[in-house]
C-alpha cells in the first residue's frame, strides 16, 4: 500500500459550520498532564488531541501557494511520520522556506490539505495559534534575546508571555524549572546558565534558540537551514542534538549540508519547483538521474 492510499481519508470529515475561534486551552509549556488545570473544555483542541493513529502528524496534499502567478509551491504533497526526523533539500528557489510558512501558517494555502495528525485542519488557525497547537518553527538567523541570560531566554520562552519585566519577576514552579534544566543539558548550554546571549558564540546561539523551542515541549519542530554559518565543530555538536532529538519531536530540517544531512538523515525528501521531485534514502536520492540533473549534479 503507497503512503498516500494509507492516507485516504484523510480531511474526509465533514468541515464544522464556522471555524473555530483561534483560542485554544492548551498552554504552551504546561505539563502533560496539567490539562485540568488548564481547563481544557470540551470541543476545544488541546494537544494531546493530535490523532496520530495512521501514523502521520504532518500531512500537506496538493498545496499550492502562488505568489503574482508564480507558484512557489505547486501542488506539493508531504506526509510527516510521528517521531520522524526528515531531512529537506533542493536548489534555492524550490519552494523549501514557503513550505514552512505554509505549515505555520505565515502564508496562507491558495489550494490544498495542511492537516497536523488525522483531524486538525491548519487551514482554519492563525499562526500564533498553530505555535501553539505544538509547531514550533526556527528561522534561519537565531532570534535570541541578546541582553538576557540563557536562563532567562529559556524562562522567557517557557512562559511565552510578552510581558517580560513580569515574566522574569514571577517564581518558576518547579516543574518549569525542571524542564528549563533538561532543555540545558540537551542543547549542551548548561556551564553558560548566566551568560548573556549576546555573547554566545553562533553555533551556540543556534541551539539555545531551539532550546526556546524546546522548552515549549513542541510536537513537530520545523528548521531552517540551522547550520548557516556555523563551524564544522559547531555543526557536528547540532548533528548530535538532533540525534538526541530523534524519535521525541517529530523534525523536518531544511538545509544544504549535505555531510550535516548524512549525519542525521532517516528519509530525505528534495525538493523542486514547488513540489516534490523524490523521496528516499540520502542514497536513493543521491542516485536519483532526476535529481542528480537539476540539483546534486550542478
Ligand atoms: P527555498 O527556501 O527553497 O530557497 P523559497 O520558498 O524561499 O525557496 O522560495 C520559493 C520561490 O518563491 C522563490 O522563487 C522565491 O523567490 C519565491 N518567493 C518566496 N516568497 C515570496 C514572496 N513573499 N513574494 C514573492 N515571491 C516569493
Ligand atoms: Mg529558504
Amino acid at each position: 500500500m503507497s503512503m498516500f492510499e494509507r492516507l485516504r481519508g484523510f480531511g474526509a470529515r465533514p468541515a464544522p459550520a464556522a471555524a473555530e475561534p483561534a483560542v485554544l486551552d492548551w498552554a504552551p509549556g504546561l505539563p502533560h498532564d496539567a490539562g485540568g488545570h488548564a481547563g481544557i473544555g470540551a470541543g476545544h483542541i488541546a494537544r494531546e488531541g493530535i490523532d496520530t493513529s495512521h501514523k502521520v502528524i504532518l500531512y500537506l496534499e496538493d498545496v499550492t501557494v502562488s505568489f503574482d502567478g508564480f507558484k512557489a509551491l505547486n501542488a506539493l504533497s508531504f506526509a510527516l511520520d510521528d517521531g520522524e526526523l526528515r531531512c529537506v533539500i533542493g536548489p534555492n528557489g524550490a519552494g523549501k522556506t514557503t513550505m514552512m510558512d505554509v505549515i505555520t501558517g505565515k502564508t496562507r494555502a491558495d489550494e490544498g490539505k495542511l492537516f497536523l495528525g488525522q483531524t486538525i485542519d491548519l487551514t482554519r488557525y492563525d499562526e500564533p495559534a498553530i505555535a501553539t497547537l505544538g509547531i514550533g518553527r526556527k528561522f534561519q538567523k537565531p532570534t535570541v534575546f541578546e541582553r538576557h541570560s540563557v536562563f532567562e531566554n529559556l524562562e522567557l520562552a517557557l512562559k511565552n508571555d510578552k510581558r517580560w519585566w513580569k515574566t522574569i519577576n514571577a517564581r518558576l514552579k518547579s516543574w518549569q524549572e525542571d524542564r528549563i534544566a533538561a532543555v540545558l543539558a540537551t542543547i549542551g548550554l548548561a556551564g553558560e546558565v548566566r551568560r548573556p546571549a549576546g555573547m554566545l558564540a553562533h553555533g551556540q546561539k543556534q541551539r539555545l534558540e531551539i532550546g526556546m523551542l524546546l522548552v515549549q515541549d513542541p510536537r513537530v519542530l520545523l528548521l531552517d537551514e540551522p547550520v548557516a554559518g556555523m563551524t564544522d565543530e559547531e555543526t557536528a555538536e547540532l548533528a548530535t542534538l538532533l540525534n538526541t532529538l530523534r524519535g521525541k519531536h517529530s523534525i523536518v530540517v531544511v538545509e544544504h549540508d549535505m555531510d550535516f544531512v548524512a549525519r542525521i538523515s532517516e528519509r530525505v525528501t528534495v525538493l523542486h519547483e514547488g513540489r516534490v521531485l523524490a523521496e528516499g534514502t540520502l542514497d536513493e536520492v543521491k542516485n536519483d538521474a532526476t535529481v542528480v540533473e537539476v540539483y546534486l549534479g550542478r
